[in-house]
C-alpha cells in the first residue's frame, strides 16, 4: 500500500524499521464516521490518497456495526427535521451541542438516501415499497430506518466494501494515542461538559477548590491516615491523599483520570 511513500534511513534499518507514510488526508477510526469520510473525501478529489488508520479491522470494529435498532430520519411527510431535533435535544436533557444536533437531523435524511441508492444498503420496506420506519428509544414518531436487528452490520459492511472498492489506504490495528492526547482534551471532547463532575453530584463526593481547606478539616479530625496502603474500591485501586475513617481525600485526577472514569 502506497509502497512508493515509505522512507526508510539507512541508520533506522540497522536498529529498527521506521515506516513514514505520506498520505493527504489521515483518518481515524473505521466506524460510521471514519468510512464516509473517507468517501466523501474520496468523492470530492479522486487524486487525493486517503487513509484510514484504526485500532481494530477496518469494518470490524467500533460501535457502528453494533448498531441493532437502526438509524433514526425524519422522511415520513407526517414527521418532520424539527421533530426529530426536537426530540434529540429532550432525549439528550438539553445536553447536546444543538448546531450540531441541528445538522444532524438535517443532513440523516441525505445520508439514508446515499446509503441506500450509492451505497447499496437493504432497508426493510413496508409492502408499498416504501422505508419501514420503526418506533424507537426517544422518538415521538415512528422514524427508525432499520434492517431487522442488523442494522449496523448492514451499514458498515457496504460502507466498507466501497472504501476497499476505492483503494482507500488501510492501516489496522494502529492506535493513535500521542496524537489524539495532543490535539484533544480528553475531557472537553463533547460541548464542553464534564460528565464525569455530573456523575459524581449524584454519589456522595464533595468537591473542594482549595486545598488549604482539606487540611484544616483532616486537622480537625481523628485518626488520620497518610496513605499507607492502597485503597481497593471494587477491585480498583485508587490512591488518596488522607483518608479518616470513612472519609477519603482524592485528587480528582486519581478519581476521573483513568478509563474506568465514567
Ligand atoms: C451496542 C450499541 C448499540 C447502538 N445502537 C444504536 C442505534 O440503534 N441507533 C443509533 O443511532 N446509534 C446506536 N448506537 C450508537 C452508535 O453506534 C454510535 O453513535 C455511532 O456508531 C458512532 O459512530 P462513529 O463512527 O463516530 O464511531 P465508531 O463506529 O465507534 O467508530 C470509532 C472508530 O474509531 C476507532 N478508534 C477508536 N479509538 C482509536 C484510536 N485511538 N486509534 C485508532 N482508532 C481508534 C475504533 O476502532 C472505530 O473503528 C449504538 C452503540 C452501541 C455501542
Amino acid at each position: 500500500m502506497n509502497g512508493d511513500r515509505f522512507l526508510l534511513s539507512p541508520l533506522a534499518s540497522l536498529l529498527s524499521v521506521v515506516r513514514r507514510l505520506k498520505t493527504d488526508i489521515l483518518i481515524l477510526g473505521s466506524g460510521g464516521a471514519g468510512l464516509f469520510a473517507a468517501l466523501h473525501a474520496h468523492q470530492a478529489d479522486p487524486k487525493l490518497s486517503i487513509t484510514i488508520a484504526v485500532k481494530g479491522l477496518l469494518g470490524k470494529c467500533g460501535c457502528t456495526r453494533m448498531v441493532q435498532g437502526g438509524y433514526n430520519v425524519a422522511l415520513a411527510p407526517e414527521d418532520s427535521v424539527e421533530r426529530h431535533f426536537m426530540d434529540t435535544i429532550e432525549g439528550g436533557k438539553w445536553l447536546p451541542d444543538q448546531d450540531l444536533a441541528w445538522t444532524l437531523v438535517n443532513v440523516a435524511v441525505e445520508r439514508i438516501r446515499e446509503l441506500e441508492n450509492e451505497l447499496g444498503c437493504f432497508f426493510d420496506r413496508n409492502p408499498d415499497g416504501t422505508i419501514h420506519q420503526k418506533a424507537f428509544a426517544g422518538q415521538t414518531f415512528d422514524r427508525t430506518v432499520h434492517k431487522g436487528d442488523l442494522t449496523g452490520i448492514e451499514i458498515i459492511n457496504r460502507l466498507a466494501e466501497q472504501v476497499w472498492a476505492r483503494g482507500i489506504g488501510r492501516l489496522e490495528e494502529h492506535r493513535a494515542i500521542e496524537f489524539i492526547k495532543s490535539r484533544l482534551d480528553v475531557v472537553g471532547v463533547d460541548n464542553g461538559t464534564d460528565y464525569r463532575r455530573l456523575k459524581m453530584e449524584r454519589v456522595k463526593v464533595y468537591h473542594v477548590k482549595d486545598e488549604d481547606i482539606l487540611e484544616t478539616i483532616f486537622s480537625d479530625l481523628k485518626d488520620v491516615e497518610e496513605e499507607k496502603q492502597p485503597l481497593d474500591v471494587e477491585g480498583r485501586i485508587i490512591a488518596y491523599r488522607k483518608r479518616a475513617g470513612g472519609l477519603a481525600w482524592f485528587d480528582f485526577q486519581a478519581l476521573c483520570g483513568g478509563p474506568r472514569s465514567s
